[in-house]
């Protein structure tokens, strides 16, 4: 195993916990290490910090794995993280009111690098490095020994910036039909595990859509922008809505959309979705002097059309800023960001920016952060990069 010497700043975070392994952090070269490589830390007088894997990811060169200079990394190793993290979802197992959950969350879990969702019998792993990927048949191993599934799918997302590498990500098992439908709190999704980078539904949303449907949606016009499959535009139908508008500029949006309202028993001939731009829909929006009740907000962190890029850390401001010309005297914003580039301090900067420059009052109704089964870990705060915030908003 080769040793890395960590420098001294870094050094102290790792003690206390910090997981990932940063290339600054680095003392030593580690040009020669390979993919998957098994690697010690030190600190710079040769002090044990800890074991891991060498894995090149768009943030870091791999993780720590453990702080107990007498834990092997084997088998077992994987066998014990990957138990404990199901143990700790068992309620989720239990409920049967919500069938699509996360069994793994990655270094919140112990492995970072690796997260493995559920979808009703089938497990979708994700591998964020050549490195993980090296533990493949380590982990395929530990779920066989974990659960009676009925095929595990994955994704590859190790190009350099964490992107999906396309493939037939069937692993093993009986092959599935697509769509699958799952339930989430008694919400119908239909999801694909073969078709590309997304599966239909973003499963870190769920307390925000049970929220949506219990406690803003009744009697409301609602506008979800940025709306991918329409799961928010769903739940708000389901909790009584007048009607959604779903905005996506993806063409795939809309048939995804109608099949999302269809499984629910929805009709989505009610609702409205759009296949535009949504900086052009705010535009038509005031043109129209449209106004709505409720307006989710749900941008990608980054996003390139061909007209403008979108960098959710410098452009959110101004899209709240568009949002609130178009939402009505008391209603209310949902803004939601998964950007880790910065946390919740500075998402409500830019919140009270956007009001104070359009001379609006805001009150904060609630705020949510990633759900129980994405599992965090305190001393790595990027690891926990959802932000939703209700916003309810007085125009003067
Ligand atoms: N809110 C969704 C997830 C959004 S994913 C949910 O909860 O399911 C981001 C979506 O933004 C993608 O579907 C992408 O097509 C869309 N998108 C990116 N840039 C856009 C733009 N300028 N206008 C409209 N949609 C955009």
């Amino acid at each position: 195993m080769k040793t890395l010497k960590i420098k001294q700043a870094h050094a102290a975070k790792i003690k206390k916990g910090y997981p990932l392994i940063l290339k600054e952090a680095v003392l030593s070269k580690d040009d020669d290490i390979t993919e998957g490589s098994l690697i010690g830390l030190t600190d710079e007088k040769g002090g044990f910090l800890g074991k891991g894997y060498y894995g090149v990811q768009n943030k870091g060169i791999g993780w720590v794995l453990t702080q107990n200079r007498d834990e092997p990394i084997d088998q077992r190793f994987f066998l014990s993280r990957l138990t404990k993290a199901f143990q700790e979802r068992n309620e989720l197992f239990g409920d049967s009111d919500t069938t699509a959950f996360r069994v793994f969350n990655g270094e919140g879990d112990g492995i970072g690098g690796l997260t493995i969702d559920y979808y009703d019998g089938y497990f979708l792993i994700q591998w964020y490095s050549k490195g993980i990927y090296a533990y493949k048949e380590s982990v395929v191993t530990a779920l066989d020994e974990l659960s009676d599934y009925k095929a595990i799918y994955e994704k590859k997302r190790f190009s350099s910036a964490g992107q999906y590498v396309e493939d037939d990500d069937f692993v093993k098992g009986t092959r599935g039909e697509f769509p699958i439908i799952v339930k989430e709190n008694g919400i119908h999704f239909a999801v694909y595990l073969n078709d590309g980078a997304m599966t239909g539904v973003f499963l870190d949303q769920r307390n925000v859509r049970k929220a949506i449907r219990d406690r803003y949606a009744e009697g409301k016009t609602v506008l979800n922008t940025f709306s991918y499959t329409g799961a928010f535009s769903v739940a708000a139908a389901l909790g009584g809505a007048a009607k959604t508008t779903s905005v996506d500029v993806a063409n795939r949006s809309l048939n995804r959309t109608i099949e999302q309202f269809s499984v629910n028993g929805l009709d989505h001939e009610a609702h409205d979705i759009k296949v535009m731009d949504v900086f052009n829909y705010f535009s038509y929006a005031v043109k129209k002097q449209l106004s709505y009740d409720l307006v989710i907000l749900d941008p990608p962190s980054f996003a390139r059309t061909k007209k403008r890029t979108f960098s959710a850390a410098k452009d959110y401001k101004n899209l709240l800023k568009e949002t609130i010309a178009i939402t009505k005297n008391e209603g209310v914003i949902v803004a939601s960001t998964n950007s880790s580039a910065f946390g919740m301090k500075k998402f409500k900067g830019f919140i009270d920016a956007a009001c104070k420059e359009t001379g609006t009052s805001c009150t904060v109704l609630e705020e949510y952060s990633l759900p129980e089964d994405f599992k965090t870990v305190k001393s790595y705060q990027e690891g926990n990069y959802l932000k939703v915030v209700f916003l309810r908003i007085h125009h003067r």
